[in-house]
């Protein structure tokens, strides 16, 4: 699944790079994944794109599992994407494994390839555009702080603030990925219950998961994650598997990493104390 800032990423690279390229043949479900998602059969998929150029790109919420997802328009037809993305130019190598592969005909492909789960959906396009949003994205204006605090008022009290923040998709695209930096900038411990939070770390909460997505967004996702050509995003994670070495820019302490709540949290115990 891929999360909110790298979804805007490679929604952008495909704009930029597959717009005006026609798919001459597709290949789904190659290699079945337990965990790969298609609409339909997915043998049906050549007949529905084959023959068809690429129009747009773009990213939006709400759709496959109410996370978010890379949506390309081809004419008629409309990919809805939420697995990893890859361009590969001719004469590239192609992975070894994919659930979904686009040859142009320029001889290029793009590949999907299933990371733990994905979704790749393929629809008629309703009146032949890229659809509207169907969640609110932390970055639209209406994600402000009185729909924060409503979404805080829908969770039972005893709730912990990472289950509040990346599970069920109240917020598309937020997941155990971006939670890290965002609990790390607003100082908070993953295992925060909800009820603890107080006003003011509320507010900071709020600021953080806004500056943080959009800090993530802008330069260009995640360094622990690779973008439509294969590089590592610019954004550097300040807790992630790749900093566990790194004492806290804030306070000096060294990262600890845990399981909770199927995934792994990571923290700065100098700075965000369980409370
Ligand atoms: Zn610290």
């Amino acid at each position: 699944m891929i999360e909110f800032p790298e979804t805007h990423v490679l929604a952008n690279q495909i704009q930029r790079t597959l717009v005006g390229k026609k798919i001459v043949r597709v290949q789904a479900d190659t290699y079945p994944h337990k965990f790969a998602w298609y609409s339909g059969d997915p043998q049906e998929y050549p007949a529905m794109l084959e023959g068809k150029t690429i129009t747009s790109a773009g990213a939006r919420g709400g759709f496959a599992c109410g996370g978010t997802c890379v949506v390309i328009l081809c004419e008629d037809a409309l990919l809805i994407i939420t697995t990893p993305i890859k361009y590969h130019r001719a004469g590239e190598k192609l992975p070894a494994k994919h659930q979904l592969l686009l040859k142009f005909d320029d001889a290029s492909y793009m590949s999907c390839t299933v990371q733990m789960w994905g979704a790749m959906f393929c629809a008629l396009a309703e009146d032949g555009r890229l659809p509207e949003d169907r969640a609110i994205s932390p970055l639209s204006e209406a994600f402000d702080e009185a729909y924060f605090e409503k979404l805080r008022r829908s969770v039972a009290p005893g709730m912990s603030v990472k289950a509040f923040l990346a599970t069920e998709q109240r917020i598309p695209g937020l997941g155990n990925g971006v939670l890290q930096d965002i609990l790390w900038n607003a100082q908070l411990h993953p295992k925060r219950k909800m009820e603890s939070i107080t006003d003011a770390e509320m507010h900071a909460l709020f600021e953080s998961v806004r500056n943080t997505l959009q800090a993530m967004r802008e330069q260009g996702g995640r360094d622990t994650e690779k973008d439509l050509f294969g590089h590592p995003g610019g954004y550097k994670t300040i807790l992630s598997k790749l900093t566990l070495s790194c004492p806290c820019p804030r306070c000096g302490s060294l990262p600890i990493r845990q399981s909770f709540l199927g995934g792994n949290i990571y923290f700065c115990p100098g700075c965000q104390p369980n409370i």
